[in-house]
């Protein structure tokens, strides 16, 4: 252990979804005195209302600047699965999956030729190119005008929802505090914060300030006098029951896509909306992804609706994260912007973060996504 972490440091992290979560399971590893505050108001926080998918090998950045980090960012989850599942006992359905990426078009059919090559160079993961008679072969409720298909394995999938409470159980677990506020104010001597207010009036001593609070950046920017922007981009999903056969694999088609769930039930996504902090579940939306659902897989024509959910994705104007020491600060750090990648770098920011911490260093890896970028 070194220096900071024997004088049992205070740390707010303002934020209990995913990112929050994994920054306290691993801060409370560390041994610092962790507190994860958040108003536990509703339950329309992303990291609860998505369909669970770990896929490091496509989003922005990737392949390129986002590569390496977001490989580590997987590679952080599965490594303390063992853990979190013997800490918390929630059952949240972790697992390697497989993937079918359909296309309608040759154009489509060569973008996916051309993301096998990605799946080929990395262990542990692989990808088959499979044409229109071997994709009926596979999967025979794929539509017929779809003209090839990539196959692939290697990516992690978990139920969103449970991932969420079993993090932070397992946080709760390892000495960090739950704390059910908002976060209102900050107390500051310069640049260097001493307590942070939560809304209910209460006030908690704060060494160190962890911004982790999804979309939600405006009131964060006030506080702290920061302009960093993170907006909310509004997904919807369907969690359904097919009257039909029954498989154990996803299958996309762009930004659509039907999602095994691990049980009976399957996601139909997503929407891509930008309506501010509106995270209402809309007819629209239902109505879209119904119809794309039935264009990838026909049979898919009346399915029973068990829930529509919505949440709210934390989006950079680059589409790339907010990682590490916020500049003007002495002791604030942040990790939020994943948008729609938010579920995979979770767990990467939770290491690499308390890692920071730990070390108190100015300089560090992936300093790319520091908040000084959008000065
Ligand atoms: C439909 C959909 C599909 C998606 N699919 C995927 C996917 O397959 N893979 C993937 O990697 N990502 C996916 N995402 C993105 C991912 O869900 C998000 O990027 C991720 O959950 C964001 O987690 P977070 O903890 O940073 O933020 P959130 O989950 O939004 O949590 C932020 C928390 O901060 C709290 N908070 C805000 N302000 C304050 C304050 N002042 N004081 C205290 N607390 C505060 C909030 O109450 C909230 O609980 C999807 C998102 C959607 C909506």
């Amino acid at each position: 252990m070194n220096s900071l972490n024997q004088l049992k440091q205070n740390i707010v992290v303002v934020g209990a979804g995913i990112t929050g979560a994994f920054i306290g399971f691993h801060l409370s590893k560390l041994g610092f005195n962790c507190s994860i505050v958040d108003p536990e108001t509703d339950d329309s926080r992303a990291s609860y209302n998505n369909p669970g998918g770990i896929n490091p090998l496509h989003g922005p950045g990737i392949p390129g600047e986002m590569s390496a980090f977001s490989m580590n960012c997987y590679d952080a989850h599965l490594e303390v699965w063992d853990e979190i599942n013997h800490l918390a006992e929630i059952e949240f359905n972790g697992r390697i999956n497989t993937r079918l990426f359909v296309a309608f078009s040759e154009d489509e059919a060569e973008q996916l030729k051309q993301m096998k090559l990605l799946y080929d160079n990395v262990n542990g993961f692989s990808a088959t190119w499979l044409d229109q008679q071997s994709i009926r072969e596979f999967d025979s409720r794929v539509s017929v005008d779809v003209v090839g298909g990539l196959l692939t394995t290697g990516n992690a999938t978990v139920n969103s929802e449970k991932y969420n409470r079993a993090v932070l159980s397992a946080a709760y677990k390892l000495g960090s505090k739950r704390v059910v506020g908002k976060v209102s104010a900050v107390h500051h001597d310069g640049n260097n914060i001493s307590h942070v207010r939560l809304d209910n009036g209460h006030k908690i001593a704060c060494d160190v300030l962890v911004i982790a609070t999804g979309p939600w950046m405006e009131k964060i920017n006030n506080i702290l006098k920061l302009s960093i922007p993170v907006r909310p981009v509004r997904g919807e999903l369907l969690l359904i029951h097919p009257s039909t056969q029954k498989t154990k694999h996803d299958v996309t088609w762009n930004h659509y896509g039907i999602y095994y769930r691990g049980d009976d039930y399957l996601w139909v996504g997503g929407t891509f909306d930008d309506v501010a902090y509106n995270c209402r579940a809309t007819a629209s939306g239902r109505d879209a992804m119904l119809a794309k659902a039935k264009y990838i897989i026909p049979e898919l024509t009346d399915p029973l609706i068990v829930k529509h959910i919505a949440g709210l994705r934390p989006m950079t104007p680059d589409g790339l994260p907010v990682f590490g020491k916020i500049p003007g600060w002495s002791n604030a750090y942040i990790a939020t912007g994943g948008g729609g990648k938010g579920l995979l770098l979770s767990a990467g920011f939770g290491k690499y973060l308390a890692k920071l911490i730990s070390t108190d260093s100015e300089r560090y890896d992936f300093q790319f996504l520091s908040s000084g970028r959008f000065k």
